[in-house]
């Protein structure tokens, strides 16, 4: 096996005595997607904003990505100029149009040149579905909308590694399925995905391992079939009974 792009070594974090992350152990290889399942509360969002440093976590622990390690200094830029992110509530820039919010980051963080940035945006925007809203402002779209905007600003910075935390449960159902769409597409492109969902579907198609969190530990992690099919733990089997 190829050396992993994100290794995690006994990562913990608490809020006071309350501990969020118990020592998570996890490797996730070049172009692997990685879907993160579990209760509410179980440390999903905070494993995954540990990786490009959202959070900050104690100093015993190691994130290692793409060999630069993950903490508060200079390398942190490098990080997360790698790291894409896409939250549930897309978080774009509402007084730009769509077109400049995917120019920003490549103008702002890599120097790219207005014309480059505005070609790359415009090439992505086509690649999500949204070149023709290119010049509206992100209240004029519809969430699923302004989602697969919020995907395709974090691709113009070509990230190596993609971390989604929940990105369609702010959604109205009928646009679930337009944004879990490009991201299946994303999935064949080689970037690496980390992806907090609900969507157990989407997992079980397009996951290359499912991990299982409960209680801030990682109950249980195997390929869709082995978790959704064959789950050993009582946890995941419980889990799984009350939300299929
Ligand atoms: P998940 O994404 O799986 O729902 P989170 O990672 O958001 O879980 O949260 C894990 C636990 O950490 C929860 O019990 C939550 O209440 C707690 N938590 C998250 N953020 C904070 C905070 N800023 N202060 C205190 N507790 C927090
Ligand atoms: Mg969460």
């Amino acid at each position: 096996m190829k050396a992993p792009l994100i290794k995690i070594k006994n990562l913990r974090k608490a809020y006071g005595n309350f501990t969020v992350l118990h020592g998570i152990d996890l490797e996730i290889a070049q172009g692997e997607v990685v879907c993160v399942v579990g209760p509410s509360g179980s440390g999903k969002s905070t494993l995954i904003r540990c990786i490009n440093h959202l959070e900050p976590f104690e100093n015993d622990g190691e994130i290692i990505v793409d060999g630069i390690p993950v903490r508060p200094g200079r390398d942190l830029a490098d990080v997360r100029a790698e790291v894409g992110m896409v939250f549930q509530s897309f978080n774009l820039f509402p007084h730009m149009t769509v077109l400049r919010n995917v120019m920003l980051a490549p103008i702002r963080v890599r120097g790219m040149s207005e014309a480059d940035a505005e070609k790359r945006a415009r090439d992505l925007l086509d690649r999500v579905g949204i070149s023709v809203q290119a010049e509206k402002y992100p209240g004029q779209l519809s969430g699923g909308q302004q989602q697969r905007v919020a995907i395709a600003r974090a691709l113009a910075m070509e990230p190596k590694v993609l971390l989604f935390d929940e990105p369609t449960s702010a959604l109205d159902p009928e646009m679930v399925g337009e944004v879990l769409d490009v991201m299946k597409k994303l999935a064949g492109t080689g970037v690496t995905m980390v992806v907090v969902t609900h969507e157990m579907g989407f997992a079980r198609q397009v996951a290359d391992r499912v991990l299982f969190m409960d209680g801030g530990n990682i109950i249980e992690a195997g390929t869709p079939t082995e978790i959704f099919d064959a789950p050993k733990e009582e946890r995941t089997r419980n889990f799984l009974h009350a939300v299929l």
